[in-house]
């Protein structure tokens, strides 16, 4: 998307729930604040890229949360959790959960930008596999997966870091993993990358995971 001079991009969404939805409240205030000429993009990572005058960004993202739309920086950061439908229920799916990572995660700044996905069960419906971060929930613990990538040739399915684990447990991997990317991975290097460089058995000796 070509970026006017005097505005940044802001990456909108309506937030973590029951599938990636807009309300018509939401869509009103996201036409109230954009201007006639200008455009927005809806990309793959459940998010809206919009423009917005610099000066005017503090007081647009206020009225977006207003309504409940999430903004997240454009760039080189993690990106919004990607999840799954919840198709089973709030807390049986662990919407929680993926609710807490994503406060945790989302818009820390990385070598690369980065694409975490959750899934609440074992059919995989937010592709945890094929995203950098991958989150699957099976029965009452999670697994995490490191390294997967969608794109062309390279497609990969992302390594077990480790299954079995408790939510806490869960947030203190994916920030310590998000530690060890940003300390040892070079500019620009794309995280599928650097998992295959740096190699996931030294990932998860720096982890203590044996
Ligand atoms: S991954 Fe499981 S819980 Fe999530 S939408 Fe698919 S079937 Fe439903």
């Amino acid at each position: 998307m070509f970026i006017k001079k005097g505005y940044i991009q802001l990456a909108v969404n309506g937030g973590i729930g029951f599938g990636a939805k807009l309300n018509p409240r939401q869509l009103v205030v996201l036409g109230e604040y954009l201007e006639e000429d200008s455009e927005i993009e809806l990309t793959t990572l459940q998010q809206l890229i919009v423009q917005i005058p610099e000066e005017e960004v503090e007081s647009v993202k206020r009225k977006f949360e207003e309504v409940g739309l999430a903004c997240y920086k454009v760039g080189n950061y993690v990106k919004s959790l990607r999840t799954c439908n919840f198709c089973k229920g709030e807390e049986a799916e662990g919407m929680p959960v993926a609710k807490e990572l994503n406060r945790r995660i989302a818009g820390q700044e990385v070598p690369f930008t980065l694409k975490p996905a959750y899934t609440g069960c074992p059919i995989g419906c937010g592709e945890p596999l094929i995203n950098d971060i991958g989150v699957m929930k099976d029965q009452d613990t999670y697994e995490l997966y490191i390294g997967g990538y969608s794109k062309g040739r390279d497609i990969k399915s992302g390594k077990l870091v480790k299954s079995n684990l408790v939510p806490d447990e869960l947030y203190d991997l994916v920030d310590k993993i998000l530690v060890i990317y940003r300390e040892n991975g070079k500019k620009r290097e794309k995280f599928y990358r650097f998992v295959d460089r740096f190699g996931i058995e030294q990932i998860k000796e720096e982890l203590n995971i044996v």
